[in-house]
């Protein structure tokens, strides 16, 4: 048994060395836990801990395919089943230059922990590709998608691993994997989330983690008597989250007022409006162009390879991608009189900025707690898909409404420090119990 989170963090270390995010990701839930495992010494006794680190099942496969010059590529492909006691393995693909086994584990442990709160019968687990969709044809991205899904399929299904999608993956991905996921094993079945309306799709599910990660914030300000109605929002990314992010605050009457890619950051002091938003969704829907247009078209000012956190906001939400906020980033938002900070994204403050939010005392939602709509949403779709039948869009958000605020009380619950609430430790330890118990009842697996 280890005696301290340093001794049980030299073992993760070694056991999985030079995966860092994978570290990061596992020292940022021990930290937290620490303390609540003292107190119920029976986890320990079981190596519960030890067990849930470890992935039940790591595919690695090879992805080749041929692009618009005939010429063979080659990427790797990757699947985390990381933890099945609560059901099925439910978790994104992400297709990105940057993704490697380390960047997929981490996701795959997060996502353990993210559908445990949600409460819905969904286990944790990751996949995706090193495969870069930006700059291809259609042509070529069916292509890759089509070789990648002819080795996955045999390794996932309904009731074994149901995989969404993540950065690189939307609903082109998911179409050309669905159609050969049905090709090869001849079924019509629920095997993906996140697929298009008239085929098995969920009303909501594009919305939903954007929407979710607002319906959190709502909360969260609530506890201090507050709402987003003329808050200053920062944003950062332009995808999926970003976009329905932009959407729901609008909604509630905040004023957006960035966005950003992998290129750079717009900031327009005047509020991005639902004009401005539906030539965002266009450019990078549609035209998969760069946020860069915005600057341009607008003239607004474009801050060229940088983020957006040295402007002064009321809130931040963080929906681009891991560690997009550093300890002077966090630091700089603090002084800048920023008191609520939402993680859209996986993981994208650092521990050293996280530390910051929790030293400052101001509002911090973690992104397994806060951008857990979208994966809430499609456990929804799991449902809809099993009964043959689809709820109305009404009837969805309304459920992810609710969903969202459980998942804020649960951490109120769990991680109340007087009149603090530490929602990381609260979501930590709220989604630790329930997988932590469904493991002791399941025997040693
Ligand atoms: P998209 O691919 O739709 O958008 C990703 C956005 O982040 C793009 O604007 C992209 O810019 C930017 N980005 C990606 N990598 C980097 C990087 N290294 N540096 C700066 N910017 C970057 O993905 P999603 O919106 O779906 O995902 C965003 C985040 O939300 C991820 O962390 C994902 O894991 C998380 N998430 C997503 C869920 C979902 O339902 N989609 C559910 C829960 C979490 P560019 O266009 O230049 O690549």
């Amino acid at each position: 048994m280890y005696d301290s989170v340093a001794s049980f963090m030299d073992d993760i270390v070694n056991k999985n060395p030079g995966e860092k995010e994978f570290h990061q990701a596992v020292f940022e839930v021990v930290d937290s836990l620490w303390e609540f495992l003292q107190d119920h010494p029976h986890y320990m006794y079981a190596k519960i801990l030890e067990r849930i680190v470890e992935p039940e099942r790591v595919i690695m496969f090879r992805v080749p395919w041929r692009n618009d010059r005939g010429e063979i590529e080659i990427n790797k492909g990757y699947r985390v089943e990381f933890n099945s006691a609560l059901g099925p393995y439910k978790g994104g693909l992400r297709f990105h230059p940057s993704v490697n086994l380390s960047i997929l584990k981490f996701l795959g442990f997060e996502q353990v922990f993210k559908n445990s709160l949600t409460t819905l019968p969904m286990g944790g687990g990751k996949g995706g590709s090193n495969f870069d969709p930006k700059g291809k044809s259609d042509n070529e991205v069916m292509s890759f998608c089509q070789s990648f899904m002819t080795e996955l399929q045999r390794h996932i299904g309904p009731k074994t691993d149901v995989p969404a999608g993540d950065i690189g993956v939307g609903g082109r991905e998911i179409g050309f994997l669905f159609g050969q996921y049905k090709r090869i094993r001849n079924e019509f079945s629920g095997v993906l989330t996140g697929k298009g309306l008239n085929w098995g799709g969920s009303l909501i599910r594009p919305e939903a983690t954007g929407y979710g990660a607002v319906y959190f914030t709502q909360e969260m300000l609530k506890t201090k008597n507050e709402s987003l109605e003329g808050k200053t929002v920062l944003i950062s990314g332009s995808g999926n989250v970003a976009q329905y992010a932009t959407e729901k605050v609008i909604d509630l009457g905040g004023k957006p007022v960035t966005l950003s890619d992998s290129s750079g950051a717009i900031y327009d002091p005047d509020g991005i409006d639902r004009g401005k938003l539906a030539f965002v969704m266009e450019l990078k829907n549609v035209k998969r162009g760069r946020i860069k247009e915005y600057a341009k078209k607008y003239g607004v000012e474009y801050f060229d390879g940088e983020r957006p956190w040295n402007i002064p906001c009321d809130v931040a939400l963080p929906c681009a991608t891991q560690n997009e906020i550093n300890e002077d980033e966090a630091k700089t938002l603090v002084k800048n009189g920023c008191k609520c900070v939402v993680e859209g994204a996986n993981m994208p403050s650092d521990p050293k900025a996280i530390n910051v939010f929790l030293e400052n005392k101001i509002l911090f939602g973690p992104g397994k707690a806060a951008n857990a709509g979208g994966v809430a949403v499609s456990g929804l779709e799991m449902s809809q898909n099993s009964m043959r039948i689809s709820w109305s869009r009404e009837e969805v958000d309304e459920k992810l409404h609710v969903i969202m605020r459980n998942i804020h009380e649960s951490c109120v619950v769990h991680g109340k420090e007087g009149k603090f609430i530490n929602y990381l430790k609260g979501a930590n330890i709220a989604g630790f119990i329930k997988v932590a118990d469904a493991m002791l009842d399941q025997g040693v697996v």
